[in-house]
């Protein structure tokens, strides 16, 4: 059977007050993040070292040997290097734009970062730096921002993209690792500037009521569903995604004009924000692309399984899973990593 659940849109189900506690969880992560920034500043220079002592110490070594080498240096690396290490650059990587890898394990050369304020979007909680994407999606937003407002959408609040070089993160998502994926608030931009202070602080409207599964009729508004149905009609996108009660809201309302539902996927999380995924652009033969969502308008079974039960179990306690390793991601992401 064909759920959203392996679409990597998001991390586990978030009951109640887990927004919050997802953001405490940040500030402390934010704390530990100077120790981790140290770590990772020593372990870029011995990964850089790593390969560079492997491919020059020996000058008659094979490129097997060499291989063999740094497959051997990333195999020492700690489990949580590959997050800690991309999580830490503060820049992109100085390289022709390419999405590499797929969306949930991969990373990203020749990122441009969204400038935090346009004519009609403005980009939050501006300290995770995670502003950043290959520049098809920057350019993408830029004109979905102006593009919103004739549906009476009056500006974006722009979550986030991907970090400065993509790759796996030391909070948060599972996917956002290839500068293709947005998360946009379901709160429209304010008509003022946002301080930095508010950009940090200011709470995301949540569409449904709290603590429940269910939408909140007095928050919920057909501009929600302009503003997404929006997003799913644009060609280079490949993927909108929604909490489930969001997605059957649509459903309920769309009428005859279906097609757009097709895009529109149910996920855990995501609603506070719904989530922009676009397609691999054009000739990135290093880009991963998924399977096109099935045809019909997702309004059926699998809409019905994830208004179930079942995904919502706490079942017997998930570990949670190990983090990516440097050796799970594409070899391309080492030179994405190191390269200045
Ligand atoms: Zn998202």
């Amino acid at each position: 059977m064909s759920t959203g659940r392996a679409e990597g849109g998001s991390t586990r189900p978030m009951a109640g007050a887990a927004g919050r506690v997802r953001t405490m969880k940040a500030v402390a992560m934010r704390k530990a993040g100077a120790m981790a920034m140290a770590a990772a500043i020593v372990l870029a220079g011995g990964l850089a070292g790593g390969i560079s002592a492997a491919t020059t110490a020996r000058a008659q070594d094979t490129a097997s040997e060499s291989q063999k080498a740094i497959a051997a240096a990333m195999a020492a690396l700690p489990p949580d290097a590959a997050r800690v290490l991309f999580g830490s650059q503060p820049q992109p990587a100085p390289l022709e734009a390419r999405s590499i890898g797929s969306y949930a394990r991969g990373c990203l050369a020749g990122a441009v970062a969204m400038p935090v304020n346009g004519p009609s979007w403005q980009v939050m909680r501006l300290s995770r730096n995670r502003m950043w994407g290959h520049p098809n999606l920057i350019s993408f937003l830029e004109s979905f921002a102006q593009n919103a407002r004739k549906d009476g959408w009056n500006g974006l609040l722009v979550g986030d993209i991907s970090q400065p070089r993509g790759g796996p993160m030391i909070t948060g998502h599972a996917s956002h690792q290839i500068g293709l994926d947005a998360d946009i608030w379901f709160t429209p931009m304010p008509n003022r500037e946002l301080s930095a202070g508010e950009r940090e602080t200011l709470s995301a409207t949540s569409l449904l009521k709290d603590g429940t599964r269910e939408i909140d009729p007095k928050v919920f508004s057909p501009l929600h569903m302009r503003v997404v149905r929006r997003a799913a009609l644009a060609p280079e996108v490949a993927r909108v995604f929604v909490h489930p009660a969001i997605k059957q809201q649509f459903c309920e309302l769309a009428g005859n004009d279906r097609g757009w539902l097709t895009k529109v996927r149910p996920i855990y999380g995501h609603y506070y924000h719904f989530h922009i995924r676009l397609a691999c652009p054009a000739g990135l033969a290093d880009c991963k692309e998924q399977d096109a969502p099935p045809a019909g308008d997702g309004c059926g079974a699998d809409l019905a399984w994830w208004l179930g039960p079942e995904p919502w179990k706490p079942s017997p306690p998930e570990k949670p899973k190990p983090p990516l390793k440097m050796s799970d991601l594409p070899d391309a992401c080492r030179q994405v990593l190191v390269s200045k």
